[in-house]
């Protein structure tokens, strides 16, 4: 099926092109042609609102938060909480269960600390699945080698789904907490994590799921979805590095200790004994990221502007035009293949290494990930090295695709 970027741009009314305008970046030339930046899953590229807000916040509001009197202090403290709230509402939480964090790693590491101090002794298990980033799979680990705890894992499909009468099996009166990804960085896989959270509730077990390649796609809603923990990293939706986002259930949060202890996670302290702050400041000790959380809120508000509805239905159409494509291709093997998948298309070609296909793309314009994307179980799983993975954002186009699939058969004729 060949279909042209015009006429599916205008099907939907995405108006790709003035997209692109808000993203300088986009218009890099690589090695004498223009970038095609297929990395979106490891970060996603950033619109000038999210740029500007950058260098307006150190010349109009860099302060330190919560602790000052001044007119900087207050206005850099509103903007931080203003932020938080704009974030809760795009999750639709309530700002106190919005912690800020690092990043999605740190918000995982941060539940599997606290809430496994809290809650997981000797013998109790933490279920994953075999398609977690290493994120989601390492601190589950540490935490079981700390307690004595054992760590299961949901098995998949060669298609790249989860078994789910096999997760349902898993779940017991051991199970603590239920740790999934919502989408699958290195296959795509949107996971049915209503019916996962309903499982374990019905055993009265709370699950967290790792939205970090979820957020930039898909409208979130954390009451709807009735998570208990849910995480994401600035850096993948548009915004910038070192800030990521930890929804929790304020049941849950306030009955977890810190992470880490530092100012202003506590309510009072002496040389005796010290008292902490409530959820979200007592797991923020220390000077938060400031401006990147004041940021964050920018590049909300701009993927709301733009609407998750058109963004999920314009990437679709590029998923399944790229699949399409790379189908045709002799040799190529597409490794993830859900029914419901988000816009990553993860592959192998037979007789070829992952890291050669990179390269040589690359000196074509044309920015892809290859390797194990930080999913060494999975990739074992499939038997292979690792894979070439082409992720799309909303500013990617059908043309790209096209200057893809002919930088990939320029890349296979000259491996093969
Ligand atoms: N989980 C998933 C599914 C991811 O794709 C990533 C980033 N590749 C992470 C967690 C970790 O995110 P970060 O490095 O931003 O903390």
């Amino acid at each position: 099926m060949d279909i042209t970027a015009k006429s599916k741009t205008t099907d939907i009314k995405f108006d790709v092109e003035t997209i692109r305008k808000d993203f300088p970046i986009l218009y890099t030339q690589v090695n004498g042609h223009p970038l095609v930046y297929f990395d979106n899953a490891a970060t996603s590229q950033k619109p000038l609102v999210v740029i500007n807000a950058i260098e307006e916040y150190y010349k109009a509001t860099n302060s330190n938060v919560h602790r000052g009197l001044h007119y900087l202090s207050n206005k850099a403290t509103n903007e931080f909480e203003e932020s938080r709230k704009i974030v809760a509402a795009h999750l639709n939480a309530s700002h106190d269960e919005i912690i800020y964090t690092r990043g999605t790693t740190e918000s995982i590491n941060l539940v599997a600390f606290s809430f496994g101090e809290a809650f997981v002794k000797s013998g109790d298990e933490i279920i994953i699945s075999y398609m977690e980033h290493h994120s989601n799979i390492v601190p589950w680990q540490m935490l079981c080698e700390r307690k004595g705890a054992s760590l299961k894992v949901i098995p998949i499909t060669e298609k790249g789904e989860l078994k789910l009468d096999e997760y349902k099996k898993l779940l017991s009166s051991k199970t603590k907490l239920v740790a999934v990804t919502h989408v699958s960085n290195t296959l795509g896989t949107i996971n049915p994590v209503e019916e996962i959270i309903e499982a374990a509730h019905a055993k009265n077990i709370p699950v967290l799921l790792d939205g970090a390649q979820a957020v930039p796609h898909l409208k979130i809603d954390v009451k709807k979805l009735d998570v208990d923990f849910y995480c994401f990293s600035g850096h993948k939706v548009f915004g910038p590095t070192g800030i990521g986002i930890l929804y929790g259930k304020t049941k849950w949060l306030n009955q977890m200790p810190p992470y880490q202890g530092g100012g202003e996670m506590i309510k009072e302290v002496t040389f005796e004994k010290t008292t902490y702050n409530d959820a979200p400041l007592r797991f923020e000790a220390g000077t938060p990221n400031i401006e990147a959380s004041i940021v964050l809120a920018k590049a909300i508000n701009y993927i709301n502007g733009i609407g998750l509805d058109a963004i999920a239905t314009y990437e679709h159409e590029l998923l399944q035009y790229g699949t399409e494509k790379l189908q045709q291709i002799n040799g190529v093997r597409l490794i993830g293949t859900a029914a419901h998948k988000s816009s990553v298309i993860s592959f192998v070609v037979d007789g070829t290494h992952p890291s050669d296909i990179g390269i040589l793309l690359d000196k074509q314009g044309v920015a892809v990930r290859t390797g194990h994307h930080c999913t060494q179980p999975l990739v074992g799983f499939y038997k292979i090295p690792g894979t070439v993975r082409a992720s799309f954002a909303f500013y990617n186009t059908f043309e790209e695709i096209d200057i893809f699939v002919k930088a990939l058969n320029k890349a296979i004729s000259m491996l093969r």
